[in-house]
């Protein structure tokens, strides 16, 4: 008998009416609803915003490629299992990663001079990959997902330095804001002996990359283990790894560095001796996937997602029809103020409604009957709290504080 999750994100996902699964019908592929969409926005907000502070150039690219972009790339001969052929004679693909769009962005910019370095791209991409359906798992794993993906062009070693720097620096805000404490960091480099055939590039670049990230964690005081072989094809990485509630490890953030694609793509940048050369990248993604990220939040929120990211912060309920006046004054204010509140006028009785919100896991309800009419007042019933009764005036102030504070 399969053992018993704790906080399956699958399962308080579709409760709380966040996203879904058909079996069968869309597997690996979530079908996201009003309220799920909502929280995906807002985070990609929430990253857009520090993206702009951080000086990323926002891009988009295509969700297909061809032959030619993915075999240049070196992405053909590592992953081709894990790609979707889907006109498998003209040779048309599938997006799996976007790096080599961005260095196609990258080229287009002739002439770039050492001055204008680093230049950071990001795009909110799309991506596709053909797992098995064994390893696809609710938002964890899916087939179609949505990297917060940057890529960095660099000219030397001190400025990777410093952007990683930056990077990790981000990450760990990012961590703090959403009260994640459970990671630790995974170093992928070459295997030990540097026996397998699959790294490109030269030696003398993967072994500055590898130290470069060696010394940047060891300053860090954070856990961290070595995992030989796991380095990308192109260069050595840190994965930001996060246990789920069933104790299973997945990576979110990731760092790259990567001295081989711009090699690849033959990008250059002007030097200050008028030499052309070739800047080193890194690829970064601060959430990793943001189905994965949210998948993760759901668990650790034990389905009670931070307040700022819900579509609906607030329901009122009047408990008779002559009591919605009161209740659509208390809306009224409410809106104005920011609060995303709905009013529940239907005709189901007070423990219908109650059932219904707290079945999608609302944090306050509003309830209004003939004392709180008469008197001025509301009653709130919060989750995972005592209810009160408060003045018109201090319920405002209570709802405005724990809105921001939650
Ligand atoms: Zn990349």
């Amino acid at each position: 008998m399969e053992k018993k999750i704790p906080y399956d994100h699958k399962k308080i996902g579709k409760r709380i009416k966040l996203f879904f699964f058909y079996k069968n019908l869309n597997t690996g592929l979530p079908i996201w609803l009003p309220y799920g969409i909502y929280i995906y926005n807002k985070i990609k907000n929430f990253i857009k915003k520090i993206n702009i502070i951080n000086k990323y150039n926002e891009v988009v690219t295509p969700n297909i490629g061809n032959y030619s972009l993915y075999k240049l790339s070196g992405h053909l001969d590592k992953y081709l299992k894990n790609i979707f052929k889907i006109e498998y004679k003209k040779k048309i693909f599938l997006n799996p990663m976007n790096c080599p769009y961005h260095c196609l962005i990258y080229k287009f910019y002739n002439n770039i001079s050492y001055k204008e370095l680093p230049i950071k791209f990001y795009e909110f991409g799309t991506v596709f990959r053909n797992e098995k359906s064994g390893e696809l798992n609710g938002l964890f794993r899916t087939k179609v997902f949505t990297q917060d993906d940057g890529h960095i062009f660099c000219k030397d070693i001190k400025e990777i330095v410093k952007e990683i720097d930056n990077i990790i620096n981000i990450i760990l805000l990012i961590y703090k804001k959403f009260n994640l404490k459970n990671y630790y960091i995974r170093l992928s480099l070459r295997d030990k002996n540097y026996i397998k055939n699959e790294y490109i590039g030269e030696k003398k670049n993967w072994i500055k990359s590898e130290k470069v990230l060696i010394n940047i964690i060891k300053k860090r005081k954070i856990n961290y283990n070595i995992s030989y072989g796991d380095a990308a094809f192109y260069g050595p990485k840190i994965d930001f790894i996060i246990k789920d509630s069933f104790n299973r490890s997945w990576q979110l953030s990731t760092i790259q560095i990567d001295y081989n694609t711009p090699k690849r793509f033959d990008l250059k940048y002007v030097d200050s001796k008028n030499r052309l050369l070739c800047p080193v990248m890194i690829h970064r993604a601060f959430l990793g996937s943001i189905e994965r990220f949210i998948g993760i939040l759901i668990e650790h929120y034990k389905g009670f997602l931070p307040v700022w990211l819900l579509k609906i912060q607030i329901v009122i309920i009047p408990i008779y029809i002559n009591h919605y006046k009161y209740c659509k004054l208390i809306f009224n204010y409410l809106i104005k103020k920011k609060v995303r509140c709905i009013i529940d006028n239907s005709s189901n009785n007070l423990n219908k409604k109650i059932k219904k919100f707290e079945k999608i896991n609302i944090p306050i309800m509003l309830i209004i009957g003939e004392k709180e009419k008469v008197e001025n007042r509301i009653f709130l019933r919060i989750k995972n709290k005592k209810n009160k009764n408060l003045k018109i005036k201090d319920a405002f102030k209570y709802i405005l504080e724990y809105i921001n504070n939650n």
